[in-house]
């Protein structure tokens, strides 16, 4: 069997330092917030070349701590992705504003940057790209109409941690950058987790306060906040694991190379690398127009596979009040029917990755063999 992902393999090997680490927090009693994760905070801003890091307990909340501290709100509106995981989306609504979609490059899977000025209108108030699947959004131009339409941009890099665009990390780009430490994210937590991180303390300010309760001092609120606190564990967890994403990300790295050289000459497309990205592969993304063929096979020979994301949230029922409807973004739609996840961990081997390129392989050409000959007979 080869799983999608291996969370086990991964603590194993750090089963040790994990462990110290969370009896250290047990032993201190802080369990809220603490000197871990204020420790993580500054070592994980580093991380992103950015100057201040806000933990909290989700990706979400991070997303929508960001934008409150934009001063976004009811009556605004905030330009994104349609193709994407939907918490991009809620955390947009969750302030009020609405979230106005623009298509993605089918290419890289990340917003096209040359629709971005037809759906800006008086009320828009930002840009959240989202550097999905650990690859940037096209950050230049992006960066360069919001300074022209004096916009906010947030970044969602919950899929991007180590991520770069022309050299720099993502996260430290746009105004503020979101990161999720959701156990199967890159950077991943035994429980939940995120971080805000940002070069500018007045929404750095905000954004601590919003997530504990709008407190400036203790029962001093002077914001409706929230409980969004990170656990003092997961801080301790998260520090120790952060030691080893680098190499993690570069053997992740090796693995899509060595799919994308097996893969090279078969029936699926394998995924574009732009040339200003980093790219860290939270998911190693092909495309096929066999995708529900191909998945179940690769399923009876116990490869699990997954689809990020079968679903576009302009066509998901929740967010049918926005308005959209089926033909508004045509390359969200084709992605949604024909991409396949791989996968994809730090762990995994090179016989593994392997045994999966070959019967992709096979059953595609099998499958388009036998598509001819149907052709062939009729
Ligand atoms: C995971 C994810 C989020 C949300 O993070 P959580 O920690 O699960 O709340 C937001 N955006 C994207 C693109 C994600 O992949």
């Amino acid at each position: 069997m080869i799983p999608f992902v291996d969370l086990k393999t991964q603590y194993l090997s750090i089963k040790d330092e994990i462990d110290t680490a969370v009896m250290k927090v047990l032993e201190s009693t802080q369990f809220v917030l603490g000197n871990e994760v204020k420790a993580l905070e500054e070592e994980f801003a580093h991380y992103c070349n950015a100057d201040i890091g806000i933990a909290v307990n989700t990706g979400t909340s991070a997303l929508h701590l960001a934008l409150l501290a934009a001063g976004i709100g009811a009556g605004d509106e905030v330009i994104t992705v349609p193709f994407t995981f939907v918490a991009t989306t809620a955390a947009i609504c969750y302030t009020g504003a609405t979230p106005v979609f623009v298509d993605i490059n089918p290419v890289s899977y990340t917003i096209d940057v040359t629709q971005i000025e037809k759906a800006i209108t008086e009320r828009t108030k930002a840009i959240l790209p989202v550097h999905l699947y650990g690859q940037p959004a096209d950050m230049e131009p992006i960066m360069e109409i919001a300074r022209r339409h004096g916009l906010t941009v947030i970044e969602d890099a919950a899929q991007a941690h180590g991520a770069e665009y022309k050299g720099q990390r993502v996260g430290s780009i746009g105004d503020i950058g979101c990161f999720s430490f959701y156990p199967g994210k890159n950077l991943g937590a035994y429980g939940e987790g995120g971080m805000a991180v940002t070069n500018n303390p007045e929404y750095a300010h905000t954004m601590r306060m919003l997530r504990d309760w709008g407190q400036e001092r203790r029962y001093h609120h002077v914001l409706k906040g929230y409980n969004y606190r990170m656990d003092g564990i997961q801080g301790a967890i998260l520090r120790v694991k952060l030691r080893y994403i680098e190499g993690w990300t570069e053997a992740r790295r090796t693995h899509a190379a060595q799919y994308d050289q097996l893969l090279a000459n078969s029936d699926v497309s394998i995924p574009a690398v732009m040339p200003y990205s980093r790219h860290v592969y939270h998911v190693y993304a092909v495309r096929t127009s066999q995708r529900e063929c191909l998945q179940q096979k690769l399923n009876e020979q116990g490869i699990q596979t997954g689809i990020h994301y079968p679903i576009p949230v302009h066509l998901q029922a929740a967010y049918s009040d926005l308005g959209y409807q089926y033909g508004d973004f045509p390359h969200s739609e084709s992605a949604a029917r024909e991409e396949l996840s791989l996968p994809m961990y730090a762990e995994l081997s090179t016989a593994q990755i392997t045994t999966v390129s070959n019967i992709v392989v096979q059953v595609l050409n099998i499958y388009f063999i036998n598509t001819l000959l149907e052709t062939t007979d009729a």
